[in-house]
């Protein structure tokens, strides 16, 4: 099995949570590495620090088959010993209030990515859904700055259009849309326009396609929806720039409409308020054999499940190497 990363997995965060329950869809479907949602919307840092500290216990309770990944050097660790590798991240800057440095505290912690803003602003940066986008502010200048200085990956999924071009231009490093998908296809303020795909390109970075979808333009999505989704990419951006960030929910008691029912994070009108079917790793099958049949070689099929977010990560994070 090709080495494949979900770069965005919302386990339940409730701190009685069986982490290793709701993982076990994705060690049965062969996933390598899973990107686990610590914070998003209105979440504190000592929320997130807690759901942390849980996620943590949890997987040293069970080293056997769960790896806390740190530095890029632990990936091929986990496949050898056939272990899932989590590292954690972290949707909008809200819960850093304005302290650049608390992001600091969140990488030694395990945080990976960092997306800059949750659909609406806050001291660093501008939301999706913000009726307008002042791109970024000098905090959020500067927060672009660390985040490139500790390695941290820098996401711009949920975050507004001018902004997103701030910190692409910014930057020093490659950036990602962890999950979201193209808005040439699904007019959604959700979605990314071709001219900003191609912007996040020209850093090196990945976008992650998602499964949600209100995202994909279909109340009942299947792998075929990813698919069309990721071809369009591949065509626009080139298939070194295509990912997976599925945003499955792996929490059958977990209570999704109810929970983005807040109207200042998921205005009216943009769909929150119908059926929220969100994709997981079932479908990583027969996407894989959609792409094998659509013509895709090997190793852009390799890429897109996962190599292209280990390339990225393997260039961002901090690592003995990159220290040295
Ligand atoms: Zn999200």
């Amino acid at each position: 099995m090709s080495f494949t990363w979900d770069m965005h997995v919302c386990a339940a965060r409730a701190l009685d949570s069986n982490l290793l329950r709701a993982l076990e869809p994705y060690r049965a479907a062969g996933v390598s590495m899973v990107t686990l949602n610590v914070s998003d919307a209105g979440f504190t840092l000592e929320e997130a620090v807690r759901t942390i500290a849980h996620y943590e216990a949890q997987i040293a309770a069970h080293p056997d088959e769960l790896l806390l990944v740190r530095e890029a050097e632990d990936f091929a660790l986990a496949q050898q010993t056939n272990r899932l590798g989590v590292c954690f991240d972290v949707e909008g800057a809200l819960l850093l209030g304005t302290q650049v440095d608390a992001v600091r505290v969140l990488y030694d912690l395990g945080v990976r990515w960092m997306a800059f803003a949750y659909n609406r602003k806050n001291a660093f940066a501008y939301g999706c859904h913000d009726a307008r986008d002042e791109g970024l502010t000098p905090l959020g200048r500067e927060l672009v700055r660390t985040m490139d200085e500790i390695g941290m990956i820098k996401c711009c999924s949920h975050t507004g259009y001018r902004t997103a071009r701030d910190v692409f231009e910014l930057s020093e490093r490659p950036c990602i849309f962890s999950h979201s998908n193209p808005r040439a296809l699904v007019d959604h303020p959700r979605n990314v326009p071709d001219d900003l795909m191609r912007a996040l390109a020209e850093t090196g970075g990945v976008m992650g396609i998602t499964g949600v979808g209100l995202f994909l333009g279909n109340t009942s999505p299947s792998a075929e929806d990813v698919f069309k989704h990721i071809d369009y990419a591949v065509n626009l951006i080139g298939a070194e720039h295509v990912g997976l960030g599925l945003d499955h929910v792996p929490s059958e008691d977990f209570d999704l409409k109810g929970y983005i029912a807040d109207r200042t994070f998921w205005p009216p009108g943009f769909g929150y308020d119908g059926d929220v079917v969100i994709l997981g790793p079932q479908i990583l099958a027969p996407l894989t054999q959609r792409m094998r049949s659509a013509g895709y070689p090997d190793a852009t099929i390799r890429g897109i499940l996962g190599e292209n977010f280990r390339r990225v990560a393997s260039e961002v994070w901090r690592s003995p190497a990159f220290s040295a």
